[in-house]
């Protein structure tokens, strides 16, 4: 591989992050320039980002090994003094959206839950042909992200949950999402929404991820 192809993906160092080594030839970091460190650096010293950024950090020290992800959103969200918290669910785990809708009702939080199916519009609406779906699993009303966002936006939700979106869906609902957004579950149909499983099983069952099929 050329260097110029080369990042962080490719360093078995991570100098950056121990720092007792030396930084590989193509390192960012070893790169980066005064200007450009400034420039990051000062977007910390905004104020949302500056108690998003210490907040997270403080959670993660705190309640390491210790909290679940579930918790670890709930904490975070409390800490940053968020009232109403929006979930965008996919209807396919609803229940498990139930579930933490009830976890983060008992905390105190005011919740608002949007379905990816809301509006209920049809798949043709935006140009997806019926032969893409039909006699298939989705049927025929399309996943509507930008109005989960909206939904959320028009009740004010002070930080928002996806919760199971598919991808894409997802990408579009961080888009248009105007409160912070994480995510709760990772939508992996085939794998219990645990997409890693497919990465830890590379050298078995999922060999065939590594191989080359450029262009397919
Ligand atoms: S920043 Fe540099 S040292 Fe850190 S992972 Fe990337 S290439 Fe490696």
């Amino acid at each position: 591989m050329e260097k110029k192809e080369l990042s962080c993906v490719d360093c078995g160092i991570l100098n950056c992050n121990k720092r007792n080594s030396v930084y590989p030839e193509f390192c960012p970091t070893a790169a980066l320039t005064e200007e450009e460190a400034r420039e990051v650096m000062a977007l910390y010293e905004e104020p949302e980002n500056h108690r998003m950024a210490v907040t997270a950090a403080e959670v993660e020290a705190e309640f390491y090994m210790k909290y679940t992800r579930v918790e670890e959103i709930a904490e975070f969200a409390r800490r940053m003094g968020y009232r109403k918290i929006g979930i965008a669910t996919c209807v396919g785990l609803i229940e498990e959206s139930r579930i933490f809708a009830r976890i983060l009702r008992k905390k105190g939080f005011e919740v608002y839950g949007a379905a990816c199916k809301a509006g209920s519009v049809n798949k043709t609406e935006i140009g997806i042909p019926e032969e893409a779906y039909l006699g298939k699993g989705p049927g025929p009303v399309m996943c509507n992200p930008i109005l989960q966002a909206k939904l959320l936006n028009r009740e004010g939700t002070d930080f928002n949950v996806a919760v199971g979106l598919c991808v894409g869906h997802d990408s579009l609902f961080y888009k248009y999402s105007e409160a912070p957004v994480t995510t709760l579950i990772a939508k992996d149909r085939v794998l219990g929404h645990n997409p890693a499983a497919a990465l830890y099983q590379c050298s078995g069952y999922y060999s065939r991820l590594l191989e080359e099929n450029k262009g397919e």
